[in-house]
């Protein structure tokens, strides 16, 4: 199986990956945190996209799709892969089709998750990310045992600085621009499905995992 996950920030695109990662053996890829990563370890792509990343702005598309289209040829995914957080724009969906359809490993669908704007914003103003293993909590739905502290691996947990107010409604703004003609894209070709957002993480991946079994891409994961 090999999809994109679709949806404005805030929506469950990073959670329900995770969850389909553990309940499906699907390998899940974010942009978001390849990035943060590599910026983490100061490496030459790091310094390359840290005023991106921090400013909450787009990485140059050429940037995103290298980036990715040669990590997608690592072995890790010849079963499939499921992208949280690219494609963001006509351009890299684009780039990442050419790349797929060239490898004979065309992609299955694009799932958008929707969710109301108000949602987004409560959602995104609480979120606390791990700054040792990337898992995500949220200050109300989502707490961790130990306050500020992260279940699996102990580090602190802190406020992304692309999840701050100003930032926020930045990306949100950004992302409605672009987040339509992307959809336009997929719905052309036949492949755009959505997914309710709203509600628990496992209420969302019980809705995700149906439409996945009715398009035959769970059996094809594991044939
Ligand atoms: P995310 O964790 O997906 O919200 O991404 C965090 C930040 O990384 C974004 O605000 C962008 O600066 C950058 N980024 C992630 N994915 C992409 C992408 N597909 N295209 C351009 N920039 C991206």
């Amino acid at each position: 199986m090999r999809i994109v996950l679709l949806g404005p920030p805030g929506t469950g695109k990073g959670s329900l990956a995770s969850l389909c990662d553990e309940k499906l053996s699907v390998a899940h890829v974010s942009t978001g945190e390849i990035f943060r990563h590599e910026i983490a370890r100061g490496s030459a792509l790091g310094k390359r996209v840290q005023q991106y990343v921090k400013n909450g702005r787009l990485v140059p598309d050429e940037l995103v799709v290298e980036v990715m289209v040669k990590r997608l040829a690592s072995p890790k995914f010849v079963k499939g892969f499921l992208l949280d957080g690219f494609p963001r724009t006509q351009k890299q969906a684009a780039g990442l089709d050419a790349a797929l359809v060239k490898r004979e490993r065309p992609l299955h669908g694009a799932v958008y998750i929707a969710s109301p704007q108000d949602v987004l914003v409560r959602r995104l103003s609480g979120r606390r990310v791990c700054v040792g293993c990337s898992l995500n909590y949220h200050i109300r739905t989502m707490r961790p045992k130990k306050a500020g502290i992260c279940d699996r691996c102990a580090r602190p947990l802190v406020l992304r600085e692309d999840d701050k107010p100003e930032t926020v409604r930045k990306r949100l703004k950004l992302d409605a621009k672009n987040a339509a003609p992307l959809l336009a894209y997929y719905k052309a070709r036949k492949r755009l499905y959505r997914v309710d957002g709203r509600g628990h993480i496992d209420t969302v991946y019980k809705r995700a995992n149906q439409l996945f079994r009715k398009l035959g891409w769970v059996r094809a994961l594991h044939a």
